[in-house]
């Protein structure tokens, strides 16, 4: 599978579910009769997240509410009685968008025939189990805590819109991730705040009988349970599994709290719920998948669930079953650092997995020789990766280069091979575009392209049409989104300023910061040290001049959380936001706080450049500059992850030569040295090279070609189609090989 975006020819995307899996969408609520009804219905499914005007729907109802509430749709409705929403709706006259908008959804949800029924045919009525820790889905259902969890989310959107059959299975976390706010200091301060669960379009998962589906888990120190929720994701349903149930320990009902926050205890109790627990919950559902997709290696202990049902059920010997249930498997890592890797001592595993280990028939030391590396290693840990990739018969990584570091990192699972045949390929993350294209961007498109061009977003052909819209026209859109996103840094930096009861003056300062006509940086994501947040501000003393020139002022927004236990990540923060008592920077770099999906999608869609700059090649793919794309931002990054396969000289910038060096200070230098000399000699001067019309002809250029070579190549529909040919479609057709891993 080391073809990834060998994707030139992309089938017409129609869409429609070919199966009914579990609980059969259609039947997702949608009979309902009044105006209040239909608007709870479209709340229900989460296929209202990626269409702008279901969105705007809501928001038009209220819109002070609709953003007080985090633009959660059932929060907003649950503050109106029926007669008040119907007398609402009367009066700003929202009937027919919201009977249309519900008819849509209808038609979504039993619309065929779909791209799946051409492609997966072989999958046939088995969907594709795909499991996860998170998922970013919306900001309103926060169970995600960056990266990782968007891409599911992503991933399960686009196979929603291919219909493709897909389960998804992953934790319910009631206290989500942590809010960032700052002190005054810009010290990061953690706050966990209780998800309002009615709030949530999440509901009891039932099985055929129409009852609340349960499961429990053995282990050496006693069960644990757990109950499953549904979550719909327009036509894939995601099951959540919550340890907050009678009978748990007061400690296991805070097991799935929150995400990654525990010690490695809670953390192997979490993975052993998400993936054994996960594989119950199906069985319980009635859901036979026909492929399993484990997103990362926390999910891996689900194979080790399904080679126990294939022995129970189908009469395997172990051999036989684990051979059987690697068939069905494709394992995705996300990682290419050896340390980011999930590890556990034999003491943990034996607690968790010696029931389930007693049942499989095997040895602890032939349990724990699954997850090492050097099988007879009695120090080497349990490491979860390693699981995945014995488990699965068909592992991938998630950009060209992230496969070629993959596989040089685990070669010694694999003895004797040359690195081309360590069996891990690679498939590169894309993003969802309804989700993440700006709702103007969208009509500008819409106005350009060919009809239902929606449809068929992952192929070539249909963004070459950007070629033929008037510059002009995609600068003013550009630029309405531009002031869109500073409107949203004013509103948030002032509301900063209020909570940590600032002076009036700063608020006044924070109310009028930046300048529309400035040359805008963004800069969103995790603050973990090799991401290098500080290398633009390296040497104070050279940058500041080249943000303040008069003529060709540039400004920089930052905002990205630090994992709770990473000071060094909480200390770049602080560097970056503290800089706002610095007056060369005061007006010229601003920290936006608690970076999600909400602000993602502000800063993406109004920036012109896009920066990342992290360590190579420590960035395994990377999505945000993908989005950022679709709105017309040109990246400006190391040739890292998915723009070292992306960047071809004229679709963006690219900061180094695609080369690292063992030293990380030299490394460190060499980049902040060619990230400024790039700024300087290529971005400004083209960003403010403008004709008689003001348009700097050039750039647009630049973004055009972005669009056109970019788009369709790094969506998730072209992601999840290469999954189905490239894992699913042999996974469940049962074609085989042997990969001889030791
Ligand atoms: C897209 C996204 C990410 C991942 O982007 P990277 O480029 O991998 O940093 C992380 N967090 C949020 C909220 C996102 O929307």
């Amino acid at each position: 599978m080391a073809s990834a975006n060998s994707v030139g020819t992309f089938p017409t995307l129609t869409t429609g579910f070919p199966v009914a899996v579990g609980q059969p969408p259609a039947a997702a609520g949608l009979t309902a009769e009044t105006l209040y009804d239909k608007c709870m219905a479209l709340a229900r499914n989460l296929w209202w997240s990626w269409h702008p005007e279901v969105i705007k729907l809501f928001s038009d109802i209220d819109p002070i509410r609709w953003r007080q509430l985090d633009h959660s749709p059932i929060a907003l409705l649950s503050t109106f009685t029926p007669d008040e929403l119907e007398t609402r709706a009367l009066e700003l006259v929202l009937q027919s968008r919201i009977n249309q908008a519900y008819r849509r959804l209808k038609e979504y949800m039993s619309e065929r025939p779909t791209w799946a029924c051409t492609n997966t045919g072989v999958l046939g009525s088995k969907p594709v189990a795909y499991f996860s820790l998170e998922f970013g889905i919306h900001e309103s259902v926060p169970i995600y805590s960056g990266g990782l969890g968007v891409l599911s989310g992503d991933h399960v959107k686009s196979a929603s819109g291919l219909g493709v059959p897909m389960v998804a299975v992953g934790l319910f976390y009631d206290q989500g991730y942590f809010k960032q706010h700052l002190d005054a200091d810009g010290f990061q301060q953690e706050e966990y705040i209780d998800t309002k669960v009615e709030n949530l379009p999440m509901e009891p998962a039932l099985g055929p009988d129409g009852e609340p589906v349960a499961i429990e888990i053995q282990t050496r120190t006693g069960p644990i349970r757990a109950k499953v929720w549904l979550i719909r994701v327009g036509r894939v349903p995601l099951y959540l599994l919550d340890s907050d149930v009678d009978g748990n320990s007061a400690e296991d009902r805070e097991l799935t709290s929150r995400l990654y926050g525990g010690d490695n205890r809670i953390r192997i109790r979490q993975e052993l719920l998400a993936g054994v627990g996960g594989v119950r919950a199906l069985k319980a559902l009635g859901i036979t998948p026909g492929a399993y997709h484990l997103n990362e290696g926390h999910l891996a202990f689900a194979t080790l669930e399904v080679v126990r049902e294939c022995m129970h059920e189908d009469g395997l010997s172990y051999d036989e079953a684990r051979r059987k249930v690697a068939q069905h498997t494709a394992f995705t890592t996300h990682t290419p650092v050896p340390a980011g890797h999930d590890r556990f001592n034999g003491t943990l595993v034996e607690e968790h997995l010696g029931p389930l280990r007693d049942e499989l028939g095997i040895s602890y030391n032939e349990l724990m020789a699954l997850g090492r590396v050097e099988v007879n290693d009695q120090n080497e840990s349990f490491c979860m990766t390693v699981l995945g990739l014995k488990m699965s018969r068909r592992a991938n990584a998630v950009s060209s280069l992230h496969g070629y570091v993959s596989r040089r990192m685990w070669a010694n699972l694999w003895p004797g091979r040359t690195e081309e045949q360590i069996p891990i390929g690679h498939i590169t993350n894309g993003v969802h575009i309804p989700s993440w294209l700006a709702w103007q961007m969208h009509q500008l498109y819409d106005r350009h392209f060919e009809p239902h061009w929606i449809g068929r977003m992952g192929e070539a052909e249909v963004w070459q049409n950007i070629h033929n819209i008037d510059p002009g026209e995609l600068w003013e859109t550009h630029h309405a989104l531009k002031n869109l996103l500073l409107a949203f840094v004013r509103r948030r930096v002032s509301r900063q300023c209020r909570r940590r009861q600032e002076s009036d003056d700063a608020i006044l300062a924070a109310q009028n910061l930046l300048h529309p006509d400035a040359l805008t940086i963004g800069f969103g994501r995790r603050f973990a040290t090799y991401k290098r947040a500080d290398l633009i501000l390296r040497d104070l003393d050279r940058i500041a001049p080249l943000l303040n020139d008069p003529d060709r002022p540039v400004q920089i927004i930052f905002s990205g959380k630090a994992h709770p236990a990473d000071e060094p990540g909480k200390q770049l923060i602080r560097t970056v936001a503290n800089l706002r008592h610095d007056p060369r920077f005061a007006n010229r770099v601003v920290f936006v706080e608690d970076y999600d999906i909400n602000v993602a999608r502000h800063l993406i869609q109004g920036v012109d450049v896009w920066l990342n700059n992290p360590r190579r090649p420590l960035e395994a793919s990377g999505t945000s500059g993908q989005k950022a794309v679709l709105n017309g931002a040109l990246n400006l990054s190391v040739l890292d992850g998915w723009w070292a396969e992306a960047y071809d000289g004229v679709n963006g910038f690219g900061i180094g030569k695609g080369t690292r060096h063992v030293d990380d200070a030299i490394a460190d230098d060499r980049d902040a040295e060619h990230l400024f000399r790039v700024l300087a000699d290529e971005v400004i001067p083209l960003y403010y090279d403008r004709d008689v019309d003001g348009l700097p002809r050039a750039w647009i250029q630049r973004m055009m070609n972005s669009i056109s070579s970019l788009a369709w190549r790094f969506s998730a529909h072209r992601m999840v189609a290469d999954y189905v040919h490239q894992a699913y479609l042999p996974a469940a057709g049962g074609t085989s090989c042997d990969m001889g891993m030791r």
